[in-house]
């Protein structure tokens, strides 16, 4: 990792990715600072479809790696780091970007580092997550060959891993807290159409995972009767939203009750120089198409801010002359 990069990306998914590729294909100097592996969410995705230009589904690891290479093809540069904390620098002209011990500056700033998955809250889940509990379908659906689950949610995510599950499953109950799905018409024909290998506990909430060694069951109740009930299941997958990962930036750009980071149009928060986009900015659709195209705005309104930030400094040091 170098100790300055003219844009720094915060996060390397679809949109920290594809702000990678327009800020580097722009001549930027370019660091991509991501704690795990690129890719985010969408390694975990059995199959896309719906990405304008590639009408055959294509796996979502494969998807990612497509554009790891090519960000790292126009010169960005894919360091493994975790950012802390993001201050302006005591030089007052850079951001300073913690990494543990370490840090980094750069002039400006992409915040991409998307959303977790959120857990329900409720008893066995800490206990029996990864043994019995899972969240991504893609990763640990295998190992319920003709088995039987329940999933938790009603959304796309728990729609879309619920159909990939029953390539597996002998038995799939799906639990929801209300008496119809979120997710969308497609997605919910779908499973729908997978009865009776699929089953709906409307109006159900989970209260409990149960188990020994691994997950045995769940104990719901129906919101409506307030009956209660222990599922017997041999895995339990919950899908029931994300959270935004703002830890790093808690109080220091504006954010909703939620969490998620507010921008304008350009991508711009409320600090000059810092920008966000993809999952955890604060809008109404988060799909790999949208958090690419406010990747590659992202890009674009900070490559206009370090332009304007190259041409003050410039000004300051040789008042009256222009830039080279
Ligand atoms: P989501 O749309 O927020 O849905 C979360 C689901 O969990 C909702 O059905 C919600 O119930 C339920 N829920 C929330 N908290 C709960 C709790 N404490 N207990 C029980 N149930 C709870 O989240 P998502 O499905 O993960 O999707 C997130 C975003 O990604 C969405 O914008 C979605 O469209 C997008 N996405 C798209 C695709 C695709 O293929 N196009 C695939 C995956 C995700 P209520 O319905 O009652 O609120």
């Amino acid at each position: 990792m170098r100790d300055f990069y003219e844009l720094a990306i915060i996060g390397g998914g679809p949109a920290g990715l594809t702000a990678g590729i327009y800020g580097a294909r722009a001549g930027l100097s370019v660091g991509i600072l991501e704690k795990q592996f690129p890719g985010g969410q969408v390694v975990a995705t059995d199959s896309i479809e719906n990405f304008p230009g590639i009408a055959e589904p294509v796996n979502g690891f494969e998807l990612a790696r497509r554009m790891e290479r090519q960000v790292e093809e126009f010169g960005a540069e894919i360091v493994t780091a975790g950012a802390t904390s993001l201050e302006d620098a005591p030089d007052g002209e850079n951001k300073l970007i913690g990494i543990g011990e370490q840090s980094v500056l750069a002039t400006a700033v992409i915040v991409a580092t998307g959303a977790s998955y959120r857990k329900i809250g409720i008893p066995g889940e800490d206990r029996f997550w990864g043994k019995g509990i899972s969240c991504c379908a893609t990763c640990d659906g295998a190992f319920y060959r003709d088995k039987e689950v329940v999933v938790v949610g009603g959304g796309d995510t728990a729609v879309k891993e619920s159909i990939f599950l029953t390539r597996f499953v002998k038995k799939l109950t799906l639990i929801h807290r209300r008496d119809r799905l979120r997710a969308t018409k497609t997605l919910q024909d779908r499973l729908v159409a997978l009865q009776p290998q699929v089953e709906f506990r409307w109006d159900t909430v989970a209260e409990e995972i149960v188990g020994e060694e691994t997950v045995t069951g769940v104990a719901v109740r129906n919101l409506k009767s307030g009956e209660t009930e222990r599922l017997s299941c041999d895995g339990v997958f919950i899908f029931v939203g994300f959270v935004p990962n703002v830890e790093f930036v808690r109080g220091c750009l504006e954010t909703d009750e939620k969490g998620y980071i507010i921008t304008d149009q350009d991508m711009a928060t409320s600090v000059p120089g810092v920008y966000a986009c993809g999952d955890v900015r604060k809008k109404s659709l988060r799909q790999i198409v949208t958090a690419c195209g406010e990747g590659a705005t992202a890009a674009f309104a900070a490559q206009h801010y370090i332009d304007e930030m190259k041409g003050t400094l410039y000004e300051q040091e040789f008042p009256g002359e222009q830039p080279p």
